[in-house]
């Protein structure tokens, strides 16, 4: 992406002010083929709106969204359809997205028609082809949602992504709904499918536990902007962002002996996206903040493999 903004309007009736929601605000990030790159921030930060935008399945406001070199913001709707068949996405809440009402075969179905796979005989065996790269045996085709368990619902979910065989997938808190044991077993598919496949992952969480084990590199979200970019094991040994630092240090410790031991605590709510602070979006909450940083916002710059937007990283 480069420069992706989207910004929605509120109110603006006859008796109500007009407000503009900075959800996504000048994001320029690049991802690479088959790594797995992480997205976190606490909940409003716009991660959610940004892996929608860049599958425009809501629509940019500006800035551009480039796949092998196409740039897809400039795309029609037709094309655009053409595309999605390589841009797929598994939605967080295994309950809510697959439709009650609909068997197993016929979710399954409901891409590879759409985007003309073949013959009802073809598109019956790659449905059942699907079940199996999930996990899941052919039998269940007849079956209804809710006769299965969360942790099925969302290889479900992950089989109806990979349907059309695409090439990137986006995750968005896709194993947050579910209890610690079966978010293992699908992380575990989800490593076993991109190894198998050659998928690339765009991993949408709060949970940073998660994107230590799994994710190749990890941005960092703050109201709407990226405010640190990196490789994983770096950023989460050596945050250079302040705001990257107290994220991690919310994570509980495996370590026994670093239980117990103080950590620094995030203080204060994150600032409305319609008003927006001055300078660093991060200042009223940073307790690095100096005078520069309530008047000018820091823009992105390279410190050894890292991005980061700070007038002052951490190790400086
Ligand atoms: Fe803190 Fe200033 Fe860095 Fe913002 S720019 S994170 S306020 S030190």
């Amino acid at each position: 992406t480069r420069e992706l903004t989207k910004h929605y309007v509120l109110g603006g009736g006859l008796f109500s002010r007009r407000h503009v929601v900075r959800a996504v605000d000048g994001v320029s990030l690049d991802i690479y083929e088959r790594e797995t790159f992480a997205l976190v921030g606490e909940s409003g930060c716009g991660k959610t709106t940004l892996g929608r935008v860049m599958l425009r399945l809501h629509e940019p406001t500006s800035g551009t969204i480039l796949y092998r070199g196409q740039d897809l913001s400039r795309l029609n709707e037709r094309a655009m359809r053409e595309q999605r068949k390589k841009l797929q996405i598994v939605f967080q809440d295994p309950y809510a997205s697959l439709n009650p009402r609909m068997r197993i075969e016929q979710i399954l179905a409901e891409p590879l028609r759409t985007h003309g796979f073949g013959s009802a005989e073809a598109i019956r065996e790659r449905c059942a082809e699907l079940l199996d790269m999930v996990g899941l045996s052919r039998r269940y085709l007849r079956n209804y949602p809710h006769q299965f368990s969360g942790g099925q619902r969302q290889r479900i979910g992950i089989a109806r992504a990979l349907a059309n065989k695409p090439d990137f997938v986006v995750c968005d808190e896709s194993v947050s709904a579910l209890d610690v044991s079966i978010q293992a077993q699908v992380l575990n598919l989800l490593s076993d499918l991109q190894a198998d496949l050659k998928l690339t992952y765009f991993f949408i969480t709060h949970d940073l536990s998660v994107v230590r084990q799994f994710a190749d590199r990890v941005g960092v979200m703050f109201l709407g902007r990226l405010v640190e970019v990196g490789l994983t094991e770096d950023l989460f040994d050596r945050p250079l962002h302040p705001y990257t630092m107290f994220l991690i240090s919310a994570v509980p410790r495996a370590d026994p002996r670093q239980r117990g031991r103080e950590r620094p605590i995030l203080m204060g709510d994150i600032p409305s996206p319609m008003n927006l602070p001055s300078g660093c979006r991060f200042h009223t909450r940073c307790p690095f903040a100096k005078d520069i940083c309530r008047t000018e916002e820091p823009m992105p710059r390279k410190i050894d493999d890292r991005l980061v937007s700070c007038h002052f990283p951490l190790e400086s």
